[in-house]
């Protein structure tokens, strides 16, 4: 390991004799998710090895600001050493014991600890161990709730255009065509789709949806205020808020897919909040461990768990429930994460940092020629580039910036910075930095553009929402 301060990436390149044998390694047996195995060596891999803070470690000890909070998780950085406290006292009592028919402890704590925090009415928690999943029992809940009150005609589900909720197949059908799912098509059930957060008035549309096919539907899923993977296409609270209103009064339940957007992203502990909408079911996940383990949860509101309730191993009950749901380890590290985000102010910097993003991007990258748009929310943003670009353009941007220390991440044409919410402001800095050097490098456009840029801010009450720089 090198001896480098942890403010400052290595110079040296990532692929170096060590990495490179890793690589070979990882080729031969690991199967890389959302990842093509012939040309994973050619995009730059990091082979971590370590954590500090916000920056990882490769086996070359190189080090890398983690700019995606490996894709969207971590919150207070690496190693935290709460968390790794929290671990392992868990580990000498138990690491995990099976949530079916029985409790654990740990799991009761953090139950009660997330049911006073959630925007959610007298919440049951069901736990898993990925966001899909998370998904797909909330799915699968809002079917059974009506089928238990003798609904049987609610079985259609409401989604968004360019919304991502999963992989597994029932959210992959809740999610948009847009990320290689199309092909599992046959497979997946059919839903009523709503414009994405890119259209102007979206809600409008979705909201007469509502009100023409309220009998059918059983429930609708929404990304609150931003749709991460679509490449943060980000909406007003109003919205949100206004559509959630027309499912209550037209009797369809409101799933928010907060797996994302949950724990402090948007510089609220959840975006439900900012939109001052009460879900009846809320899908967590991703940073509810602060990037420590998998875990995730379904909250339901108890009135959506009152009608489960029955006689035992009667048709009313769940027949649901993942082996690893409620693992003791996660729920130790969840519930001090929990307390952290409060002991940390990590919120406020949240909303700091959030600003700053959205004013560097303006200044430093908006007006790099080969920029369509930039869309940033909280500590989240993306950095669409122009469709006339070669396909792969944003993907080299990032192998780029990987290569100088940066981990940053594209998905199709758009670059995602999804920092720690511990980021600092140098750090910051230095992601814009190494962005705006690996752009001006890599895109190669003849022409100087004059275009002007307008900076729309979408107020909320953390004045860290809805920043987007668009082309005039
Ligand atoms: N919902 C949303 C909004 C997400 O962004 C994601 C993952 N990016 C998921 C669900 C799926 O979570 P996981 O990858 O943990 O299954």
């Amino acid at each position: 390991m090198n001896s480098q301060k942890p403010d400052t990436p290595s110079e040296s390149s990532h692929m170096t004799p060590q990495a490179d044998q890793w690589i070979k390694r990882d080729q031969k047996h690991v199967w890389h998710g959302f990842t093509q195995t012939s040309t994973y060596a050619e995009n730059g891999p990091v082979i971590v090895e370590s954590g500090e803070g916000n920056w990882l470690i490769d086996v070359d000890g190189n080090r890398y600001l983690d700019a995606i909070s490996s894709v969207w998780l971590n919150t207070l950085g690496h190693n935290v050493p709460e968390l790794d406290t929290a671990l392992r006292n868990q580990l000498d009592r138990i690491a995990h014991s099976t949530m079916l028919g029985n409790g654990n402890r740990i799991v009761i704590e953090l139950a009660e600890a997330l049911a006073a925090v959630v925007p959610i009415e007298d919440p049951y928690l069901l736990f898993a161990s990925d966001g899909s999943a998370a998904v797909e029992q909330a799915t699968k809940i809002a079917f059974q709730y009506w089928q238990n009150l003798g609904s049987r005609e609610k079985v259609s589900f409401l989604a968004i255009s360019g919304a991502y909720h999963g992989d597994t197949i029932g959210s992959l059908s809740l999610g948009s065509d847009e990320f290689g799912s199309n092909l599992f098509e046959p497979l997946q059930f059919e839903v009523i789709r709503a414009p994405g957060y890119d259209h102007p008035d979206w809600e409008l549309t979705a909201i007469s949806l509502v009100s023409k096919h309220h009998e059918k539907i059983a429930a609708a899923v929404i990304e609150p205020l931003v749709q991460g993977a679509s490449g943060m296409h980000t909406t007003d609270p109003n919205a949100i808020k206004a559509f959630a209103d027309a499912c209550s009064k037209h009797g369809v339940l409101l799933i928010c897919d907060e797996v994302a957007t949950g724990f402090g992203r948007t510089g609220t502990l959840f975006a439900s909040e900012q939109c001052g909408i009460q879900p009846d079911l809320m899908c967590l996940g991703k940073g509810i461990t602060g990037g420590y383990l998998p875990m995730s949860a379904t909250v339901a509101a108890g009135h959506i768990h009152q009608a489960f309730l029955g006689q035992d191993l009667g048709p009313e009950m769940l027949y649901h429930g993942h082996s690893y749901g409620g693992n003791a380890l996660a729920a130790a590290v969840a519930l001090r994460h929990l307390s952290l985000i409060t002991e940390s102010n990590v919120l406020s910097n949240v909303q700091k940092q959030a600003v700053d993003l959205s004013q560097l991007l303006k200044k430093r990258i908006a007006c790099i020629p080969g920029i369509a748009q930039i869309r940033c929310l909280g500590l989240l943003a993306g950095i669409e580039l122009e469709a006339s670009l070669p396909p792969l353009t944003a993907r080299k941007v990032c192998t780029s910036a990987v290569s100088k220390g940066i981990l940053l991440r594209s998905i199709g044409p758009v670059i995602t910075i999804v920092p720690p919410l511990s980021i600092t402001s140098e750090e910051l800095k230095l992601i814009i930095s190494v962005l705006e050097e690996t752009l001006r490098e890599e895109l190669t456009l003849s022409k100087e553009r004059t275009a002007t840029w307008v900076l729309q801010i979408t107020p909320s009450p953390c004045q860290a929402s809805g920043n987007r720089l668009q082309k005039q």
